[in-house]
């Protein structure tokens, strides 16, 4: 569910117009609902009420700072994956011992950085890494909080770019080699062994595959406190899918996603931690884009936007699905028409969708990506020379621009010219 929904044959953001924005933004933007970002921060949370238990937002998805002061002060954590967005975490008011430090090249200095400023653990991906987080943690006279991450070799059955947990990825420790990797982990002095972490892939639409991979980590932390580990918290991951067409079967509810956790994993009474990212900000975000041309090619209609790859690439990147709507709803009994949706940079690869079913469009009117609030902005590039877009977040009927649009002078001025030229 979310809060884009039409009033009187217009599209709204909550209580604002989607209109109202554009003329005082322009297109393409993105647009975000607090409503919808709380209510799905919420429906995690709620899910595991009574578990102790600490949702943190893998802020990858949409990094925006005032969306992430949104989730924080909604008692968020954070899962970061980078020195920079352990900073963006930190400036939007995260406690370190809410911030979660993910990813599998976190360099010395990344990691330095944020054991200096606090943090609740680091999810350690290799051995090498191990060695390094140990040598920094001594250096500072400190010791290291650490899970390790465990690959637990399932299938997670979606797109093969956003899966994680397979033997062949490269993501985190086989768990065949956990004990072993475990044993040299307490070992070492600048070291906390905490707990497991676990992270299987995105847009996963079935709970079979997560349910598989939390049996082998209840298992394996068995086998852990047999070997003499503490192991007191679990670090689920993220990965829950969301529905981006209206007509396929539901992916399962956090509720649902909720109870499995306490199936599998209750007995333990460990802290459970979950990294959702794209279930919350997904479908709290729209991209915004005006129809430049309709052009009549041989055999289909081309809608040429001002949008394009650059600006929202997971059609490009992972041939996503985004259900593209006209911004003023289409008058009932018109009959639709198959477009190919395309933006203006110089690549097929720009290409939205094929044969879209839309209402008849015309060059001046505008469409909405839905579901386009996750790996949307954050993926954005200045490709073709077009400045990155800007952001808008919607509060009941207040709106405010979150990110503007840098001028072109802004974009060229990024660059210097050498002293020879
Ligand atoms: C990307 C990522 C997530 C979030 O995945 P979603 O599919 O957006 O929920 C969580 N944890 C880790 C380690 C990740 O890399």
């Amino acid at each position: 569910m979310d809060h884009f929904l039409y009033r009187d044959g217009v599209l709204h953001a909550e209580d604002v117009p989607v209109a109202e924005i554009a003329a005082t933004v322009g297109t393409p933007f993105y647009v975000y609902s607090t409503a919808t970002l709380l209510r799905h921060f919420r429906l995690f949370d709620e899910a595991l009420e009574g578990t102790d238990h600490l949702v943190c937002y893998a802020m990858k998805a949409a990094s925006n700072q005032a969306i992430l002061k949104t989730l924080a002060e909604a008692g968020a954590g954070m899962d970061v994956v980078s020195e920079g967005e352990y900073r963006r975490a930190k400036a939007a008011g995260v406690p370190g011992d809410k911030i979660v430090f993910s990813g599998v090249g976190k360099t010395a200095d990344e990691i330095r950085y944020a054991l200096s400023g606090g943090i609740r653990q680091f999810n350690v991906e290799s051995e090498p890494e191990m060695e390094v987080i140990n040598a920094v943690a001594l250096e500072l006279g400190t010791t290291a909080p650490i899970t390790v991450r465990v690959n637990p070799d399932v299938d997670a059955k979606t797109h093969a770019k956003i899966a994680t947990g397979k033997s062949e990825n490269k993501f985190g420790i086989p768990i065949a080699r956990a004990r072993e990797v475990y044993a040299h982990a307490a070992s070492l002095p600048g070291l906390e062994v905490i707990g497991i972490d676990v992270h299987i892939g995105s847009q996963l639409t079935d709970l079979d595959p997560f349910r598989l991979a939390y049996q082998k980590v209840a298992e394996l932390t068995q086998a852990l406190r047999e070997d003499g580990h503490d192991i007191r918290r679990l670090d689920l991951g993220g990965g829950l899918g969301i529905p981006y067409t209206r007509s396929n079967e539901a992916p399962p509810l956090p509720v649902e996603y909720g109870q499995m956790i306490r199936e599998e994993l209750g007995h333990l009474n460990c802290e459970i931690e979950i990294e959702p990212g794209r279930l919350i900000a997904g479908n709290a975000g729209l991209m915004v884009s005006k129809v430049i041309y309709v052009k009549h090619g041989e055999g289909r209609d081309f809608l040429i936007l001002d949008g394009a790859m650059n600006d929202l690439i997971r059609p490009a990147m992972y041939e996503a699905y985004h259900d593209i709507v006209p911004v003023t709803e289409a008058t009932p009994g018109v009959e639709p028409q198959p477009y190919d949706i395309v933006g203006p940079v110089c690549e097929s690869g720009d290409t939205f969708a094929k044969a879209r079913l839309m209402p008849p469009l015309e060059a001046g009117d505008m469409v909405a990506f839905r579901s386009a609030g996750a790996y949307g902005a954050v993926m954005s590039s200045e490709y073709n020379s077009r400045p990155l877009i800007p952001e808008v977040l919607v509060h009941g009927d207040q709106f405010a621009v979150i990110r503007q649009r840098p001028t072109f002078d802004d974009m060229i001025n990024r660059d210097t010219i050498p002293e020879w030229l």
